[in-house]
């Protein structure tokens, strides 16, 4: 019974390996890749 999604994703660039929790940003911040080199990072259980 666990239906919420409030947890912030974690998204990180495969182009550079930059980071970003939340939103997943236009670009990367870091290379300015296209957001289509992110990836969506599972976040690990605690
Ligand atoms: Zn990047």
């Amino acid at each position: 019974m666990d239906g919420e999604r409030a947890e912030p994703l974690l998204w990180t660039c495969t182009a550079c390996g930059y980071h970003v929790e939340g939103e997943l940003p236009e670009k990367c911040p870091e290379c300015g890749a296209d957001r289509g080199e992110f990836e969506e990072v599972p976040k690990p259980d605690y």
